[in-house]
């Protein structure tokens, strides 16, 4: 008779790649963290890059006891699944095939995904959307990003951009209605919702409409002041402007929040009532959830995808 795994034996390791920090962190059987630690980025060159991230995996594998562990890896831009080539701007991974070159140092399993897109199949997986089917997961932080899961499973796509909702234009009817400006963002465009919704971009509101270059902490933290009410109420209205496209396109069954902002208080609570000004009429509002692994979805949504690649091949 077969026995199931203990759930602390490891199965699979994430490691979040971000532009200042490497957090590697090794997963059990029932995909709790057993062991974590972090590293500062290398940004010399992408040898350096690599060479920090092959530390890493020796490391995940030796405490795992494991040489042939599966890890994901979650970083911020795109990820091409076909060819492995990554678009980072802030990485010095840009334009190069980082999964494919790291597997040939460590063999193994070893998968890059976009951090967004790690995040909702975290959340799908046995997070706060683990009931839903079809699953948005809206990271809201210092960019905006986003992923699509259906059944527990990411929805891949040509350029592996199925998800990246920061980059839709700004409506106009909004932009007019509250002047506001259009202001270049990272990805090299104008006007994008990124620029004034994500963690920087609520500060960049807060400019614009009350002349006080605000942080996001400072206003989630001083909600009855009226200056952060007026950045707020804008705010939503553009997040729930955003919230109506990915409806029309996806339909999703629920939207779970990520990233810096999904720690504001109530901000659900003033989505949801955003959506209703600016969906359709009649359409049904997905359910707008927190995360239930916090910062470490990304990390455990990486580990996941490593983990299934692994089992499939
Ligand atoms: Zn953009």
């Amino acid at each position: 008779m077969a026995h199931a795994s203990p759930p602390h034996r490891p199965v699979a390791a994430g490691i979040d790649l971000g532009g200042t920090k490497i957090e590697a962190t090794l997963f059990g059987a029932d995909l709790l963290a057993i062991t974590a630690r972090r590293t500062p980025t290398p940004n010399a060159s992408y040898g350096a890059l690599l060479a920090a991230l092959e530390h890493e995996v020796q490391w995940l594998r030796r405490q795992a006891g494991c040489e042939d562990l599966p890890v994901g890896i979650g970083m911020p831009g795109l990820v091409d699944a076909q060819t492995g080539v990554t678009f980072a701007a802030n990485l010095s991974a840009n334009g190069q095939r980082l999964s494919p070159d790291l597997r040939d140092r460590v063999g193994g399993t070893v998968v890059a995904a976009n951090d967004s897109q790690c995040f909702t199949l975290s959340e799908s997986c046995g997070g706060a959307a683990r009931n839903h089917r079809r699953v948005f997961g809206l990271a809201l932080g210092t960019g905006v990003g986003g992923g699509l899961c259906q059944d527990g499973r990411l929805v891949p796509g040509l350029n592996g951009m199925a998800g990246e909702i920061g980059h839709y234009g700004i409506s106009a009817l909004l932009a007019r209605t509250h002047d506001l400006p259009l202001l270049t963002c990272g990805c090299g465009r104008v006007g994008c919702y990124e620029t004034l919704i994500s963690g920087t971009g609520m500060a960049n509101l807060a400019t614009a409409l009350i002349g006080a270059p605000r942080t996001a902490r400072s206003i989630g933290a001083h909600l009855d002041d009226p200056g952060n009410q007026r950045v707020m109420a804008v705010w939503a209205d553009l997040a729930g402007e955003l919230l109506h496209t990915i409806m029309l396109h996806v339909d999703p069954d629920c939207i779970v929040l990520g990233g810096g902002l999904s720690n504001i208080p109530d901000l659900d609570t003033y989505l949801a009532a955003a959506v209703d000004r600016a969906a359709l009429p009649r359409a049904r509002r997905p359910e707008i959830l927190k995360p239930a692994f916090g910062d470490s979805s990304g990390c455990r949504g990486a580990a996941l995808l490593a983990r299934d690649l692994h089992n499939r091949m």
